[in-house]
């Protein structure tokens, strides 16, 4: 069977060649196998030396220290401990937390869980472009105010919010900020000596890594304080405990190595192949961008095809791996929480898709996914 072409990458991404051949040493017997917590003999100091080897390339990644790289079992898990685990030290008190309309599930639905238990919650709406404005943020600041938690890069639509400036607002506010991360990373290089951030998750299989891994970063200083959402061995300075897998963990180093030394020269490619990408859309169909088009990764394309039913769309373009912003569950159509906030109309909405590029796109390809868009989507009208 032929397979389409993927062009799913902000769903996940196949594990790079050289971040599998280093995984398959640490498995067997006669790799390294070891428990990175077993102090009293060889297998486990082997184990604890890949890990604290891949934690250096994670930290040096976002210009972090390696003790500030906390193991997690992915971006969700760390958002999760991110903001439970800042509402939960000031149980006592009423407090507010701050988000955005557009953030992935594993914050909106962490904070919809806080708000039942009575914690007061905002939620920024975006511009018509998708970007949150520094004064919107200033403007929802409240006294018991304890945490902002924003998205670097959108998964629906890859708009880039200005993480630096609401940083720089949390900081002189005294309020801390977390940023999900995980569709920025390894596409923009992110400085945190610079950037005021207090934590910020990420995981690996959004960059070439495996599944089932992800970090949040927690700063050292000024020193961040948070409640621990599990018990138990006390690994991770017991933010996170439980036994570390070390082939993930190796996995995700060698991925944030990789992406480190690539990302410059991948961007460059994949802008190059969104322009070819759109300019050949274009040539037959209308198209309606969703969201700011200046601020925005080129591996993330959100378009609607007016008139279109993105269901069809999907079913049409059989030799493509796409997906829909919109998620339609056992046929219902369910408008994304995404572009409905940035005021799509929920008919213009149902007629959009998500396009994202990766390190294994060639230009053959994209020029393929072009003709097969161009000869199929103008017979759908
Ligand atoms: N945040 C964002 C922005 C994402 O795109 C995703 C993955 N779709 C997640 C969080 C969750 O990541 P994970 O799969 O590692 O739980």
């Amino acid at each position: 069977m032929k397979l389409p072409i993927y062009l799913d990458y902000a769903s996940t991404t196949p594990v790079d060649t050289s971040v599998y051949k280093k995984m398959l040493c640490y498995l067997k017997y006669s790799g390294i196998f070891g428990n990175p917590a077993s102090k009293s003999h060889i297998y486990g100091w082997q184990a604890e030396n890949a890990v604290e080897k891949s934690r250096r390339s994670i930290a040096n990644l976002i210009c972090a220290d390696t003790r500030e790289i906390i193991f997690t079992s992915g971006a969700t898990e760390s958002n999760n401990l991110a903001i439970k685990g800042i509402a939960c030290l000031n149980k006592e008190k009423k407090i507010h937390i701050i988000s955005g309309k557009t953030e992935h599930y594993s914050v909106l639905d962490t904070c919809y869980a806080l708000q039942s238990k009575g914690i007061e919650l905002s939620l920024l709406k975006p511009q018509k472009n998708g970007i949150i404005l520094p004064q919107q943020l200033k403007k929802e600041l409240r006294k018991n105010t304890v945490l902002v938690s924003l998205m670097h890069v959108n998964n629906e639509t890859g708009i880039i919010q200005d993480i630096e400036l609401f940083g720089k607002i949390c900081r002189s506010s005294g309020i801390l900020f977390h940023v999900d991360a995980t569709q920025s990373i390894g596409k923009i290089a992110i400085d945190l000596r610079k950037i005021p951030v207090d934590l910020m998750s990420f995981n690996a299989h959004k960059i070439y890594g495996p599944k089932g891994i992800g970090v949040l970063f927690i700063r050292r200083r000024p020193p961040i304080y948070l409640k621990a959402q599990m018990h138990g061995g006390g690994q991770e300075n017991s933010f996170r405990p439980g036994t570390l897998p070390v082939h993930q963990i190796v996995g995700m180093g060698e991925a944030c190595r990789l992406i480190q030394k690539k990302m410059h020269e991948e961007n460059k490619k994949i802008e190059k192949l969104r322009k070819i990408l759109i300019n050949g859309i274009q040539e037959k169909n209308k198209i309606i961008f969703n969201g700011d088009q200046e601020n925005n990764v080129p591996h993330i394309l959100n378009i609607s095809f007016p008139g279109i039913d993105s269901r069809l769309i999907l079913s049409s373009l059989k030799d493509l791996a796409i997906s829909t912003g919109s998620a339609c569950t056992s046929g219902d159509f369910h408008e994304s929480h995404v572009l409905q906030s940035m005021g799509v109309s929920r008919l213009l909405s149902s007629n959009s898709i998500r396009i994202s590029l990766g390190r294994f796109n060639s230009e053959e390809e994209i020029r393929f996914a072009v003709n097969h868009i161009n000869n199929i989507i103008p017979n759908l009208n």
